[in-house]
This record gives structure tokens, sequence and C-alpha cells, in this order.
């Protein structure tokens, strides 16, 4: 165990010493997902990088960009007598316009955490005069499984079971993001989860059409310093190409059997993101084949305009234009105890990671 961190050393060692020899000149990258977000924030690679490589965060955080009236919406259904919600515990402080889950659940709602979806399935077989309504928030990544369940709820017969699809796919966002004047990004750490399901196929437009470089990254810090030391090869090479850091579970063609179970239950729908607004062809919507499945069409769900919460820059954190230290509320009145907008509750939250473990801007 002590060889393989004196080996860790010395490769971080290594690694940051190629970065500082090849930044030359400032760039920018994003790291698009969450959880690259929390493992920067918590091995410090931020503080340890040279000033002029500077690390953003970027919208791959799922509970984040659900926008406020999704929240709203699946606030209102979760107070319908007869339902049970059943929902990661992500989504239990995450707050709507007025009220969050566990607020609503201390009125008396019927909500309850699940660790996965067929924890959701067994509630519905266990409660059959009960709906059972699983708030389907996430990326490609969880999304095999809920289609999956949706799936097992059909061949079973099982209709007091359905989901409320709110889902999102990156690739539409990265196009917005590189078309973004207001953003200056060079590279991007491309999501490793995402991309075991999705492949680079979806995202080479970014290298091919926008000459933004990516590397399709891993989540431990060396994984993370090498993504890096890969961009920055790209640069002084004059290439911009998507690259596989993660190759350990990443393949180029993604996984065929995910993407066949997705595109068999889901279809491409436009989606709105907090912060971002309206993104064509962004979100998925459960198709016709399972529509007595589909929460959305089961209830009457009226549509909530809401507004983000007065004074959250969460849209401005999401695309990686400020960071979550520059804004007036971070760690005044906005902490992890007392969240004024998602990303402070998320454990995959950049406000939240940045809280935790003290980040440099
Ligand atoms: Fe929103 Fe709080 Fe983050 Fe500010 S610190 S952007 S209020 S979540």
């Amino acid at each position: 165990m002590k060889q393989r961190s004196k080996e860790s050393v010395a490769k971080a060692k290594s690694l940051l010493s190629e970065i500082q020899s090849l930044a030359t000149t400032p760039i920018t990258i994003m790291e698009v997902c969450g959880t690259h977000t929390v493992a920067i924030a918590k091995n410090a690679i931020r503080e340890l990088l040279p000033t002029n490589v500077r690390l953003v965060s970027g919208p791959g955080c799922p509970v984040c960009v659900t926008a406020n009236g999704d929240i709203d919406c699946y606030l209102y259904l979760a107070g319908q007598k007869n339902v049970i919600t059943a929902t990661f515990g992500d989504m239990i402080r995450v707050p709507g316009s007025e009220k969050n889950l566990q607020q609503l659940r201390a009125e008396g709602a019927d909500i309850r955490v699940v660790y996965s979806t067929p924890d959701a399935l067994e509630l519905a077989r266990q409660n059959p005069g009960k709906e059972v309504v699983f708030l389907g928030v996430g990326f490609e990544t969880t999304v095999p499984t809920v289609a999956v369940s949706l799936d097992i709820a059909k061949r079973e017969g099982i209709r007091n079971y359905s989901v409320l699809s709110m889902h999102k796919v990156v690739p539409p966002v990265l196009k917005l993001l590189a078309e973004d004047d207001q953003l200056v990004v060079d590279a991007f750490l491309d999501p490793g989860h995402v991309c075991s399901v999705i492949g680079i196929e979806p995202i080479k437009f970014m290298a091919e059409g926008y000459g933004k470089p990516g590397v399709v990254t891993g989540f431990e810090a060396l994984d993370i310093l090498e993504g890096i030391v890969m961009l920055l090869r790209q640069r002084a090479e004059g290439r911009s190409d998507i690259e596989i850091q993660y190759r350990r579970v990443v393949k180029p063609e993604g996984n065929p059997q995910a993407k066949l179970v997705i595109e068999r239950v889901f279809k491409p729908t436009d989606a709105l993101w907090r912060g971002i607004g309206l993104i064509p062809e962004s979100g998925l919507a459960i198709r016709e084949d399972y529509s007595p499945w589909d929460a959305a069409r089961k209830f009457s769900l009226p549509v909530f305009n809401s507004r983000e919460t007065p004074g959250c820059r969460c849209g401005d954190v999401l695309r990686g234009i400020i960071n979550p230290t520059q804004c007036p509320l971070f760690a005044k009145h906005c902490t992890p105890m007392k969240p004024v907008g998602p990303c402070m509750v998320s454990s995959e939250g950049s406000c939240a990671a940045y809280h935790r473990y003290a980040q440099r801007s």
C-alpha cells in the first residue's frame, strides 16, 4: 500500500512538472462533470496548478441544472394524495420556489429515498394501492437503469409505477457552451461516466467543428492531472481532438447495449436548463409505447414557469462564467446547512464542493 502511494506521489509530481513546462501561455479548461469538480476540490488540484492553467466548472451536475419549474412540478406531484415519491437522496433538500421534498415529507407527503430503480419498482410491487413515481433526474449515465425499470414495469404489468423524466443529455449543452461568446473556454475535461455510455462520437463535433479539444477523463487525482497534460500536449502539437484518458472504463463506441435501451424507451425533447435556458433536443421524453408509465401523461401536471431563486447565481456557475466564491451569497447567506440554490445542495454541486474544500477562486 505504502509502495503504491509512493508511486502515486511520484507520478503526480511528474505530471505536475509536465503541466508546468507545457503551460507556456494561459489556458482555461472546463471540467464538465460535477464529479470532476468534487475531485478537483477534494485534491486541491487548482492550488497545485500553475496560475495560467485555469479550471472552471461546467454544467455536469444533473440536480443543479434541473430548472426551478421542474422542481416545483415534482413537488406538486409529491404532494398529491395516494402518491409515493421515490427519489435519490440528492434531491431531498433541493429548494423549489417555496419548499423542498424534506419539508413536504414533514407535512405528511410520502417521499422515500431509494438507492436504485429496482428499489422504486419494489415499492410499487409492495404498494399496489398507491402510485409510485420515480423522479428521473440524471444524464446518460443513469438513464439506462431508468429505461430498464420501465421495460420491467411494462413486461410485468406493474401499472402503479411511473417515471417523471427530467433527464438531460450532454452533447447539446456542450454545443451551446462552444457557441457562448461570454464564456472563453479553450478546452474540456469531458465526462467519464457519460462517455462510458455514449462513447466519443457524439462529442467529436466539439474538436472538429469548434476547435475545442477534449479529453474524456477519470475521477482520480492522477486521472485529472493526466487529462490536463493530454490537453496541453494537444495544444503544443497544434491539434484539436477528442481523446480518452479514462481508457479503463470508456471505449470509443461507448456501451452499445445501454445506448439501445435508452433509444428504445426515450426520445429526444427540448429541455429547460437552470440558468442556461431551453436547449433543443437536450432532454429525454418517454416514448408513446411506454406512456402508461410516463408520470407526465398519467397525472395532469400544471406547467410551472417558476423564476430562478433571487440572488442565486447557479446559472452563471454552471456555465463557468463565475466561480462559486464570486456569488455574493456564497458562504454568507448560502451554506450547505441553509442552501439557497441546488449547487450548494447536491453532492456534485460546485458551490458545495468549493464550500467544503475552501477552494481558491
Ligand atoms: Fe446559488 Fe448559493 Fe451557489 Fe450562490 S452560492 S450560486 S446562491 S447555490
